[in-house]
């Protein structure tokens, strides 16, 4: 049993003001495994006035202390992978192949912004204009459970780079492992106050940072729900936004795909962190003419696959993080054969011979139209809809038939015609026949998936403010 009851102000682990616990479990065994004291609005409102006082100086820290800065976290953070992986699993039930990938990924995010930083120039000559690129001031980061790591690093790096300070509130589920990347972001010795981090509700401390008049931006992952309710809270006092919330990703497999390399990568891509993804590919898109063929080999690679504990390195679909989030998700498989759905394979309870955990069936629905809720909802489970199309104008017109715009996928043999179906596609990015990330590209979504970008330029710019000056 674990007892978190330290947030992180001014440069020190303190004891929070706020007196509320919340109870954290492993979601592959539903054991309590430890508890968490939550900060309150006073706890928030030091942390914003550590940043604040913060501010002044680290704004006019230079480029190369600032590079350096980064250069130390991210070889903090790496210093202790394999406990950030082993509490990773423990709890939130990530298997051993997304461990492999996530911890090393937060401790890159840094040495990316560095690179990023090492190529920007702060000033340029607009006609009579010195424009100069200042940092915003304070920043409030509010993430999501589903990648805590990368999230709390991504928007730290972000913010250090450019000359901002912090604070930053993470999802009351990931405690154990914030209290651990904490340690060795402590270890990278920034100046005291630069970033703050508070664990606590998001309606008690998420919400004190999306309404105080001294936090000058929001950068937020999570729900479209509660990006709707930051942008209200933010109005008032005209915050900046990042806004990265949800997804319907549609995988849009073309009728010349090769299905023995597209059905695996279509998979990949749905099933990505146990089905808990926002740019998961959820609505899988089949020509009519090969759809036989393709349910033929996704319901033989679904079956294949192995959920599990995350101690099991086959395992490629954990639990998910909680009893409210199991119970949903076995409502969209009810909801689903309600709307007149079809299961291909999966379907409601648990996998065989996992009789306890918040474990999923991998399942695909098919016979599905594309008003469906289960084909409209961010359902954030292992669970695809396949919907078959005609040509590719109504491909394109489906994929588009949605209120998100985060990521899409495109597979297909030939990749001058996936480039141009890919240039229809009203989404942030859009990923070719599996193609590995790019750390520098813009990041975000259109629509209802969120307002601005983040990594590289387009990240960083989103945390600065261009003054002209002109004489
Ligand atoms: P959530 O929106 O419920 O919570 C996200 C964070 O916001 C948490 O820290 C939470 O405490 C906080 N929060 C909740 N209410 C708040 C309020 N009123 N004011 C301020 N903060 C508040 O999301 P979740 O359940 O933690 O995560 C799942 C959701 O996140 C999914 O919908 C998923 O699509 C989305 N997500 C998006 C991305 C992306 O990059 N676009 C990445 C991961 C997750």
């Amino acid at each position: 049993m674990r007892t978190i009851d330290k947030i992180y102000i001014n440069g020190t682990f303190v004891t929070p003001h706020g007196e509320e616990f919340a109870d954290l479990f492993n979601p592959a065994t539903e054991r309590k495994i430890g508890e968490v004291r939550l900060g309150d609005e006073t706890d928030a409102r030091a942390a914003i006035a550590a940043a604040k006082r913060a501010f002044p100086a680290f704004s006019r820290t230079s480029k190369a202390e600032r590079i350096a800065m980064l250069k130390r976290l991210s070889a903090a953070v790496s210093a202790r992978s394999d406990e950030l992986e082993a509490a990773m699993a423990e709890e939130y039930g990530a298997p051993q192949y997304f461990l492999c990938f996530a911890v090393p990924y937060a401790a890159s995010i840094f040495l990316d912004m560095a690179k990023t930083l090492e190529n920007y120039e702060f000033s340029r000559t607009i006609g009579r204009a010195e424009v100069t690129m200042q940092p915003l001031g304070v920043v409030a980061a509010i993430t999501p459970w589903n990648s805590n790591y990368g999230f709390i690093c991504g928007k730290l790096a972000t913010a250090i780079a450019a000359g901002c300070t912090i604070v930053i509130k993470p999802s009351e589920l990931s405690a154990i492992q914030t209290q651990l990347i904490t340690e060795c972001l402590h270890e990278a010795g920034l100046p005291a106050g630069v970033f703050n981090i508070v664990n606590g509700r998001g309606d008690v401390v998420g919400a004190e940072f999306s309404s105080h008049p001294d936090v000058a931006k929001i950068t937020f992952t999570g729900s479209t729900a509660v990006g709707r309710a930051i942008l209200r809270a933010g109005a008032e006092t005209m915050k900046r936004v990042t806004l990265e919330l949800g997804g319907k990703g549609p995988n849009v497999i073309l009728d010349d795909a090769d299905l023995s390399s597209a059905i695996p990568t279509a998979l990949m891509m749905g099933f990505a962190n146990s089905g808990q993804a926002c740019i998961a590919g959820t609505r899988i898109l089949a020509p009519k003419g090969r759809l036989d063929e393709i349910l033929e080999h996704l319901k033989a690679a679904v079956d294949a696959i192995k959920v599990g504990h995350p101690s099991d390195p086959e395992v490629r679909i954990g639990p998910l993080v909680s009893q409210k989030q199991y119970d949903r998700v076995q409502g969209y498989l009810h909801l689903g054969l309600e709307e007149g759905a079809t299961l291909l394979t999966g379907g409601e309870g648990r996998p065989d011979g996992l009789d306890h955990g918040w474990f999923i069936r991998p399942t695909i629905f098919t016979d599905v139209t594309n008003d469906m809720r289960i084909a409209r909802e961010e359902i954030f489970g292992p669970v695809l809809c396949v919907i078959p199309y005609e040509d590719e104008a109504e491909a394109v017109a489906i994929a588009n038939d949605t209120s998100y715009g985060l990521q899409s996928y495109v597979l297909s043999s030939n990749l001058d015609r996936a480039r141009a179906f890919a240039a229809q596609l009203e989404t942030g990015s859009v990923v070719i026949n599996g193609a590995p990330h790019e750390p520098l590209a813009p990041f975000g979504g259109f629509k209802q998936s969120g307002i601005g970008r983040e990594f590289g330029v387009f990240g960083l710019e989103g945390h600065l403010e261009p003054r002209a000056v002109l004489a």
